[in-house]
């Protein structure tokens, strides 16, 4: 029976716990798209111009990535007018797996990691 060090063990546990972050953030991030687009059928179709926006009605706090320990997602929110369309993405290099500004949430592709 092959029996796993300490390291390998440690190595094991850190990637879960990258694996974990990166879920609940993309969990934020398909929530956030959510509200984005129920805040634009109370708004005529018009995307917010920053998430703060949406306060309080919509969340009383912008969520916050566990991997980046903050909010992330204010900076990562853009909207774009003709086409209307918005994108957020968790704003840094909070996630090891993917390259810096990823995941993000476009109105039109949904949820991507790349
Ligand atoms: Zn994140």
């Amino acid at each position: 029976m092959q029996v796993a060090s300490v390291d390998e063990l440690v190595a094991d546990l850190y990637h879960n716990l990258e694996d974990a972050a990166l879920t609940a953030c993309e969990l934020n991030l398909r929530n956030l798209g959510t509200m984005v687009e129920m805040w634009a059928v109370d708004h005529n179709g018009r995307y917010p111009a920053a998430l703060s926006e949406m306060k309080p009605k919509y969340f009383s706090a912008v969520p916050t990535c566990p991997a980046a320990g903050g909010d992330s997602y204010s900076r990562g929110y853009s909207v774009f007018i003709n086409p209307n369309a918005f994108v957020i993405f968790c704003a840094g290099h909070h996630h090891p797996q993917l390259q810096a500004n990823f995941p993000r949430y476009d109105s039109k592709n949904g949820l991507q990691r790349d």
